[in-house]
């Protein structure tokens, strides 16, 4: 079956990059990302030991949860989220890889039932296309949270353009890493930011290489690889 030897694949992956930078085996965490995929393909992830799961859309991660009830299970939401729909998603989740703007942090501070591991999402890379905040933007971005206790700043998050060649995305994890070292050092309570997502099926090798300690995997669980 094509999702168990992609999973074999893809553990051996992340642990030979892993190896190569002499980072420990368990430096990364891999959300698997499910968005768009059924209750079955899912399931076999599951079976493969891949606990933590990424969706985009409201609907989506509903179902999902209420097909799932393990409690090992983390819940990523990795998608740009619409202010309206923050009610509908922040307490069913463990993870918001997403949040790149004070009326969205406002909301989120509002109907947080309790803390909510957030990433603030950084351009690195700056296409119009984008969601995400400007380098320069970030660290006054972090000092304004301060203002929102429902929020904790666990890491950063980015995406690369899908037609970046190999010397551009190491340039621009190696930049991410770099940012979220520098929010690390302030010691802000509220700003842990000890983590970094980065990495999708076509770059995450690359993104470990760069620190990345989650990664965001959806295609290459699923595609036929010849
Ligand atoms: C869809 C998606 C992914 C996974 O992308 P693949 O290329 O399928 O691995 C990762 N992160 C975000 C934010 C996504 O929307």
């Amino acid at each position: 079956m094509t999702i168990l030897s992609n999973c074999r694949e893809i553990a051996a992956t992340i642990e030979m990059e892993l190896n190569a930078v002499n980072r420990n085996r368990d430096a990364v965490t891999c959300v698997a990302v499910t968005k768009l995929r059924s209750l079955e393909e899912t399931e076999v992830l599951y079976e493969q030991g891949l606990n933590h799961f990424g969706e985009n859309r409201v609907e989506g991660l509903i179902e999902k949860q209420a097909h799932f009830k393990q409690t090992d299970i983390k819940w990523h939401f990795i998608g740009s989220l619409q202010t309206r729909k923050v009610k509908d998603v922040i307490n069913r989740i463990d993870y918001f890889h997403a949040l790149d703007r004070e009326t969205l942090a406002k909301e989120i501070n509002k109907r947080a039932e309790k803390q909510m591991a957030c990433f603030v999402q950084v351009n690195v890379a700056g296409e119009a296309s984008k969601h995400g905040l400007s380098p320069e933007e970030l660290q006054d971005f972090i000092t304004l949270l301060e203002a929102y206790p429902q929020i904790q700043v666990v890491g950063l998050m980015t995406m690369a353009p899908i037609d970046a060649d190999d010397e551009t995305l190491h340039r621009i994890f190696y930049q991410l890493k770099k940012l979220q070292e520098a929010v690390a050092e302030r010691n802000l309570p509220y700003a842990p930011c000890t983590e970094t997502s980065m990495g999708m099926s076509r770059d995450y090798p690359i993104a470990i290489q760069e620190g990345a300690t989650f990664v965001r995997i959806g295609s290459s669980f699923f595609e036929e690889t010849e």
